[in-house]
């Protein structure tokens, strides 16, 4: 939880209650079974054609040169916690915000991108296994980003998802934080206070989901989504891409069903070619599982095509 109430921008903290007293009264009502989740992945069709993984290496616009790029060598052996200290803890972030120096907002790929948080904790922890029922049976392949306290909270069902084809697992953070070297905030979320704590927060989750998966995941989201641009860079020097989103289809899990397939029918523009959509998979008493079944098949009829991050960013 925690990520952007509505719209695609950050938006004021005034905008917190509201959205609060709607993630509790969604909490109240989100007793669907975890175990049922994880039992859906005979349902899906053939119907669909599979996703073509996009031939395009991402755009100057969105990887621009000289940034730290994630090779095979920096994921086998990222630097140490000590290494990272050394090289950043005398930096000073200048920005702050989703779309902040070296996170990728879009992609180069003709294909969209849906991609779908799970933050844990003590009102999202859940799965929606209607949205995840939709995506398979019309065979649309997203990126899950899955936070430590998730992963702890359903490691069977976690591990399923990891073993799915249709989907790719992004690292959500350790303790779902706004990653920060300054202990910046976001949405009331106290984020990390210095660069040391930006590395707890990506590698703790990172070690659990290469355990977990068996290989490292090579796409980072914080908690809230915000960053500085130095814990950014940080992210890349672990091997690391940090992402967003051009696309915001859920408000948080805040929006009803009717909005959320009004947002993510935007991608329709331009068949939805480079974007990137955010929406949750862990708040199934939220409009975001209505909204993806009514917006999806228009799209799929009028030519949109879906691609995971890791084929839409390749190496
Ligand atoms: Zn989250």
């Amino acid at each position: 939880m925690g990520e952007f109430p509505a719209g695609g921008q950050p938006t004021s903290q005034s905008a917190l209650p509201g959205r609060r007293s709607l993630l509790l009264a969604a909490a109240g009502l989100a007793v669907a079974g975890l175990a049922a989740c994880a039992s859906e992945s005979d349902t899906r069709t053939p119907a669909r054609p599979a996703p073509v993984p996009s031939q395009v290496i991402s755009s100057p616009a969105v990887e621009p040169a000289g940034h730290h790029q994630a090779t095979p060598e920096t994921r086998l052996s990222p630097p140490s916690k000590s290494q990272i200290l050394a090289e950043f803890s005398a930096r000073k972030p200048v920005e702050w915000g989703l779309g902040v120096t070296g996170v990728v907002t879009k992609t180069a790929s003709p294909h969209a991108v849906l991609t779908f948080d799970a933050c844990g904790g003590p009102h999202g922890a859940d799965c929606d296994q209607r949205l995840l029922k939709t995506l398979r049976k019309l065979n649309v392949p997203a990126t899950l980003f899955v936070n430590g306290r998730w992963i702890k909270a359903n490691p069977g069902l976690a591990a399923e998802l990891a073993a799915d084809p249709l989907f790719e697992l992004g690292n959500h953070g350790f303790r779902h934080q706004p990653l920060s070297v300054s202990a910046r905030s976001a949405y009331g979320i106290p984020g990390t206070v210095n660069a040391g704590e930006v590395y707890d927060e990506i590698m703790g989750n990172q070690d659990a989901m290469t355990q977990l998966t068996g290989e490292p995941p090579r796409f980072f989201r914080p908690g809230t989504a915000y960053y500085d641009d130095v814990a950014a860079a940080i992210t890349r020097a672990l091997g690391l891409i940090p992402v967003n989103f051009t696309v915001n289809g859920d408000g948080g899990a805040t929006f009803p069903a009717a909005t959320v397939a009004a947002e993510v029918a935007k991608i329709g523009v331009g068949q939805g070619a480079g974007q990137i959509v955010i929406s949750h998979f862990n708040q199934p008493a939220g409009g975001t599982a209505e909204g993806y079944a009514r917006v999806l098949p228009g799209l799929l009829d009028r030519g949109v095509t879906f691609t995971r991050l890791g084929d839409a960013l390749p190496l």
